[in-house]
This record gives C-alpha cells, structure tokens and sequence, in this order.
C-alpha cells in the first residue's frame, strides 16, 4: 500500500499538526543530501579553516563529554576565542565510543584493535576532512564480501530506489518538500511493515533482507532511521579506516585540548539559569551568571563544582537519564531524552599470524604447506563447511585494509554483533566467543583459517553502542533533543540525522559550537567573563 504525501491534508488534525515539523525535519534532512553542500562546506570550515571570528567577549563554555562531538565542540570554541572546560567519566581517556583496547590482548604486541568505531564511509566527508586535516593517515578498508547474483542487497537497493523518488528533486525547495512528504508519510513505518505494506514483499523476501547486516534487529524500529542509514553507510558503501586505529582520532586534536580536559568527573547534577523560567528557584545561577553550574563526583568519591555562561551537553541520552537537572527540562526534552532506545553492541576480534584474507590460491598452499607439508591438500580434501544458514554466521565480520609495519599478522573483526545478537555473545565466556567466532568465520572462508589462528582474541560490550529510533520517533522527538533549553546546548551522535556515526558526532559538535557562538554574538553577557571555569 503506497501512500503520497501529495496532498498533504489542511484540514485540521494530526496529519496538518505534523507538516511544519515534517518541513523542518526536511530542511534539516535536505542539508545532509547531496545538495547540502552549502551546509557542509561551511561546516568544515568552521572546523579545518578560519573558523568563526574570534569572540569579542569569550563566554566560559562547559563541554560534558569528551566524545568526538564534545572535542569538536571544544575546539570550534577555542578556536574562536572562548574559555572552553571538557568535562569527562572516564578516569583515564578521552574519545568515548573510539577507543582502543588498553593494552594488546594480541600474542604480537606491535598488533591493535579498535574497541569501538571502525571505519568511515566514503560519504562522510567532515570526518574525512577531519581525519585529513589533523595529519592522520587512512587507507581504504577492505570491501565487504557481497555474494554474487541477485541477492537480498540488490533486493533491498531496488526497494529503496523507489524511496529516493521522494527527495530527489532538481531545485533545492523541491527537495526540501520531498525529504519532509517522505518523514510524514513515512516515519510511521517501522522497516518490517514498509518492506510488507509499502514495498509488497512477501515473507521471504523480507526474511532474506532480515539476514543483512543489522536489518534483522531493525525490522521493528523506524523504517527512515533505517533508510538513512543505509543511504550514507549501506553494505555496499566504500569505506576508510585510519592507520593504526580510529581512536587516534580524538587524540590527534593534540596540545590544543590537553589543557582544557578535566578526567575521573562524573557529571551527577546540573542546574541552568532559563530565561523562559525566570521565577524558577535559583541557588547557584543567576540571571547575570553564572547561567550553568555543573556538579560532579570522580572514582575516588570527591565532588567538585563548575560554573559557566553556557553548557553543551554531548552525553549520550542513557547517561543523561542518570543526572538531576534544576529546573527540570521542558516536558517534550524530557520526553525525547526518555524514549531513545540505546541497543547493546558486542565485537569480537581475533588474531590471525597470516593475512589469509589477502591470499591468492598460491599463497594459500605456499604457507600451509610451510606449516606442515601436504597440509594444503588434507584441507582441500576435507568437506569445507559453508554458510547454510545466516543465524550460524558472524554479523560484520571486516578485514583489516593494510598490515602493520613489522608484523605479517593481522587482527580481524569477527563479529559486530547489536541487539540481540549481542546479548547472546554476552551470555558465552571469552574463549566460547573466540571458538564461535572462528567458526563462523570457518563457514564463510573455509575451515583452513584455522591453522593461522594465534589463539588470541579481544572481545568488549557496550551497553549504549547504537541509539536507534522507534517508529514515528523522528516526527515525535528529534527536534525536540536538538533544542538548545536557556544556556544548554545538546550534542552527540544521537541528536544528528547520521545516527551512530563518528560523521553524525562531529557534525553535531560544530553545530552545537555555532549555535552557542551565535547565541553569544546575539545576545552578549553584561559582563566581561574571561577567565577559567571556576570551581
Ligand atoms: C562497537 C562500535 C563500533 C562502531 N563502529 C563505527 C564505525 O565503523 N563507523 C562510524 O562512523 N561509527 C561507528 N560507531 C559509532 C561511533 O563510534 C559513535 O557514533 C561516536 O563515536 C559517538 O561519539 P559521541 O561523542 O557522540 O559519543 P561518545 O563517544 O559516547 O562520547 C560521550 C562521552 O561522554 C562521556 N560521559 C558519559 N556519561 C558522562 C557523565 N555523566 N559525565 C561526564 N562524561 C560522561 C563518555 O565517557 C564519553 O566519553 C561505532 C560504535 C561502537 C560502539
């Protein structure tokens, strides 16, 4: 059943309700397209090139959270001028979900493994130019293996071409209409009932698209959330990793930050002078300043206090849910902050002494037959299990682009497992991880992996790895976690439209950045408020 957002009923109710937010929405969803060059552009000049002007009157600036988005953040502000303080959990390290292993777990010391993001589509083009212009090196990842024949990508592809007729308009304005028909006629839709009720697949058909990457957990959540993921990030989308891991990333900003990060501070509490609530009870702010006070509480039990002009608040929903807000935040922020769905995340790696991944049919033989003569041909002989069914693979698996200087091994990500995928990794032990991992990817390359197995491995979960969006959830909330409230302003993969992407943190970042550097220009504090983020 198709329906068009054509006519887009005026008159009166739901539908008429949600067309200024859809048109919103459409703004916001047409700047990240193809035609939000403008958008981009700018973005990355704020970041990489002059950057705004400098502040005549720096502001003192909390970041919470030293993400990428709260480092953008940070560095977009100091760059103008501001007196910027990161503020973050963690007792020993900056850059949240890009992290490395802390120490290798890996039989070969010179190998590592990124613990959290990966790798970056070709589309993301600020991270790109982040990653470029803070001197790091990347090289392009290894393609994942898409079967040959049509299959459930070329099924899925076909489906969602049909959904790019709605915003692929020639002029700007039309594809700011298009982008918001298809929210209001859309966001309703959770994958598993657009595949059936708007697409016309039958049960099998949605079944093998369920086996695609994470399109299985997705089919009861928000079909858009989907869509737009797989626009910029889709399995067939060329991608990049940095050398010698994504979590360099954060740590490239270099001297221009070190002073600026407090670590081992939990954020616990906040309070906020709010304009639009003058005669709530205020005890730390005023209206004259400071507007924000900040409490945290580090491992060893010490609470200390932070006070400033203005906040932006990059903690995920999940950690935000656990801190006092004074006043409380409007009702629709709170609302938006309580129902984003946060789903487990689990990988598994393990190390391999070889890049078999790499190998040619001749290189196969030359090196197991260096492990044990006639080996090549026991392996040949043997029956090769093959994948007969997708629950007995591995979600993900990826291969690392490059070797590492000085070492033939190689570490591979077996298994990138969300949802309930990744609650049943977590309920085996390590080393049952380890055994299951390298059989599934046994059944994809052969059993003969096996022989340059090293026997090491690295595993982790996060229990906030991917906010993902419930349907009707992006008309009913994503304006609503954007919105700056008094002198907070929010950030982090969540409140952008790339969801769950180093790409989506750091737009978000710049964004909040400009956002708190206008509000300044716009509205000056009365007095002069140079000097540090006092305690
Ligand atoms: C396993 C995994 C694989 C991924 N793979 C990819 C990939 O291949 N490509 C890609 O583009 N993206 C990937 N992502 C997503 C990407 O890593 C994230 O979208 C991005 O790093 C999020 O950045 P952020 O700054 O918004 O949030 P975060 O990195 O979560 O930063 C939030 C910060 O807030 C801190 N914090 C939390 N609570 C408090 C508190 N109360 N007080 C103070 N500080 C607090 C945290 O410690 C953290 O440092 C992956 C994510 C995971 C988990």
């Amino acid at each position: 059943m198709r329906t068009s957002g054509d006519g887009v009923r005026r008159g009166g109710g739901d539908t008429e309700d949600k067309w200024p937010d859809c048109l919103r929405l459409g703004h916001e969803l047409a700047a990240m397209g193809s035609d939000g060059a403008e958008l981009r552009r700018r973005y990355r000049e704020v970041l990489l090139g002059d950057g705004p002007s400098p502040a005549e009157r720096p502001l003192r600036v909390l970041v919470l959270g030293a993400g990428i988005a709260g480092l953008c953040t940070a560095y977009v502000l100091r760059r103008a001028g501001h007196d910027v303080h990161l503020i973050e959990a963690d007792p020993d390290r900056i850059g949240g979900r890009l992290a490395a292993r802390t120490r290798s777990p890996f039989r070969d010391p010179l190998l590592h493994a990124d613990a959290g993001g990966v790798s970056i589509p070709d589309s993301h083009a600020l991270t790109l130019s982040l990653v470029d212009g803070l001197g790091l090196r990347r090289r392009p990842a290894v393609p994942a293996v898409v079967p040959t024949g049509y299959t459930a990508v070329d099924l899925l592809d076909a489906v969602l071409d049909a959904v790019g007729d709605y915003h692929e308009a020639e002029t700007p304005d039309g594809r700011v209409v298009g982008w918001a028909r298809l929210v209001h006629d859309l966001d309703g839709l959770s994958l598993g009932r657009f595949l059936t009720e708007w697409a016309g697949l039958d049960t099998a058909a949605v079944s093998a698209i369920g086996r695609l990457e994470h399109a299985g957990y997705r089919m009861s959540m928000s079909f858009v959330d989907f869509y737009l993921h797989h626009l910029h990030a889709g399995p067939r989308a060329a991608r990049w990793e940095i050398e010698g891991g994504s979590w360099r990333l954060p740590y490239a900003f270099g001297p221009v930050l070190d002073d600026m990060v407090s670590l081992d501070r939990r954020v616990t509490r906040i309070e906020y002078y709010d304009p639009a609530r003058p005669t709530a009870e205020y005890t730390r702010v005023a209206p004259g300043g400071p507007r924000v006070w900040v409490e945290t509480l580090s491992s060893r039990g010490r609470r200390e206090g932070f006070a400033a002009d203005a906040a932006v608040v990059t903690l995920p929903f999940a950690a935000l849910r656990q801190v006092r807000i004074e006043p409380s935040l409007p009702a629709a922020k709170r609302r938006a902050v309580m129902a984003l769905r946060y789903e487990p995340v689990t990988t598994v790696q393990l190390e391999f002494d070889r890049r078999w991944w790499e190998f040619s049919e001749d290189e196969w033989q030359r090196e197991l037959d260096a492990l044990s003569p006639g080996l090549y041909d026991r392996y040949a002989q043997a029956r090769t299990r093959r994948v007969t069914r997708s629950g007995a693979t591995n979600r993900l698996a990826s291969f690392p682009g490059g070797p590492v200087p000085g070492s033939d091994g190689g570490v591979v990500l077996a298994s990138h497992a969300r949802a309930g995928g990744a609650v049943r990794w977590e309920a085996l032990s390590p080393d049952d991880r380890y055994a299951r991992a390298l059989r599934g990817l046994q059944e994809v390359y052969g059993d003969r992996v096996e022989a340059f197995y090293t026997g090491h491995g690295a595993t982790g979960s996060w229990t906030t790895g991917e906010a993902v969006l419930a349907p009707g959830q992006l008309t009913a909330h994503h304006l609503a976690a954007v919105a700056p409230i008094g002198p907070l302003h929010f950030a982090g993969e969540h409140t952008s439209l790339k969801r769950s992407s180093i790409e989506g943190a750091i737009e978000s970042g710049v964004r909040a950045a400009l956002a708190v550097d206008d509000q300044h220009r716009l509205a000056p504090t009365r007095e002069p408020v140079c000097g540090g983020a006092h305690r």
